[in-house]
């Protein structure tokens, strides 16, 4: 059942709600941007309340009555590499002639900085991008529209409390300035990506769309969703020790014009979101309400349990299969990617031609 807090349009306003499985409170005129700074005591008190007040079915409407917005205004954008299952993939992918992991990756959360401009809420149409892309068997590069389009599915966290500059956020302090999670779908460009990303990393190839989920879950309502993450080797520098478990056991899935192609779990991911705060802050940079930190993609060790079209298809040597006997390597045209994960709720958007 999906749970969270989002900002939906009726009869042209914004208005704050929350989502209870098929129905929404309605909290009243705004939007999540007011409910984020106001800190873990106020987020705690207005989840009880707007869980009882589902409950009771008061103010609701139901899912064809609202058009939900984007939850929340985003400030900063940060996409971490936390899955060891991907980021091997990956490696293997790129650099096929070295190791798979470089050095640093299990000393630190590896990441980018995003795109928070282009954050766009479940429901979206996503235009395939133009770019640069140098084929294999080209001499030079050339300029145009993609032809290996993927998904990344991952989860963000959403920074509600501030934090000042020069001041660490301690991993402990997590759930002090993190209001919740969302389900993100980190829409890539391959062709894009490879030529681009060497030596500062990922850029055009991902800055045209990131999609999140209409209902950004609070960490209230996931207690009983935390487990032990897996073991750390080496164990982190002391600034990346956490105490409690800050795994989320989430089942999750990708579906392809109706066919399911992928079924994994975030609870596999190797950096934990406390530590993605407390790496990201360690240097004195501050947070802003808003600031969307997104978890990298959630790949297993399974075949079949991988987060992205790359992965599924081996480097597209492997088409997966659809219902109704089609195949895909990469996206086409017209194709709806739909990602889901209770009680997150859903991330869906379709391509439109270049
Ligand atoms: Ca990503």
């Amino acid at each position: 059942m999906t749970l969270g807090f989002g900002t939906f349009r009726r009869d042209g306003e914004r208005r704050l709600g929350f989502r209870s499985g098929e129905a929404v409170v309605d909290l009243g005129p705004g939007s999540l941007d007011e409910l984020l700074p106001q800190g873990r005591e106020a987020w705690e008190r207005t989840t009880w309340e707007a869980v009882a007040a589902a409950e009771f079915g008061n103010r609701s409407y139901g899912l064809d009555e609202i058009e939900p917005d984007l939850p929340f205004t985003v400030a900063d954008y940060v996409d971490f590499y936390s899955s060891l299952e991907h980021a091997t993939n990956l490696g293997r992918m790129f650099r096929p002639d070295a190791e798979p992991l470089l050095p640093n990756w299990r000393h630190l959360p590896v990441g980018y900085h995003g795109w928070a401009g282009t954050v766009v809420v479940s429901g979206t149409p996503v235009r395939r991008p133009c770019g640069q892309a140098k084929p294999p068997e080209a001499d030079a590069p050339v300029f145009g529209a993609s032809r290996r389009l993927d998904i990344e599915l991952e989860l963000g966290f959403v920074v509600g409390v501030p934090s000042r500059l020069g001041e660490p956020v301690p991993a402990s302090a997590f759930a002090d300035h993190v209001f919740g999670v969302v389900l993100v779908n980190d829409w890539s460009a391959r062709d894009i990506q490879a030529w681009e990303y060497v030596p500062l990393g990922p850029f055009l190839g991902k800055s045209f769309a990131t999609s999140v989920s209409a209902w950004v879950t609070p960490l209230a309502l996931l207690e009983d969703r935390r487990v032990p993450a897996p073991p750390q080797e080496p164990r982190p520098l002391p600034y990346l020790r956490t105490e409690g478990d800050w795994a989320l056991d989430l089942p999750l899935e990708v579906e392809l014009n109706g066919t399911v192609i992928s079924r994994g779990n975030a609870r596999g991911l190797y950096w934990t979101m406390p530590q993605q705060l407390a790496h990201a802050t360690s240097n004195g940079a501050c947070i802003r309400t808003g600031d969307l930190m997104a978890s990298g993609t959630i790949s297993g060790a399974e075949r079949g349990s991988e987060g992205s079209l790359i992965e599924l298809t081996r480097n597209g040597s492997e088409p997966v299969r659809l219902g109704g006997g089609g195949e895909r390597t990469f996206l086409e045209d017209g194709d709806e990617v739909v990602l889901r994960g209770e009680p997150l709720g859903e991330v869906r958007g379709r391509i439109l031609p270049a």
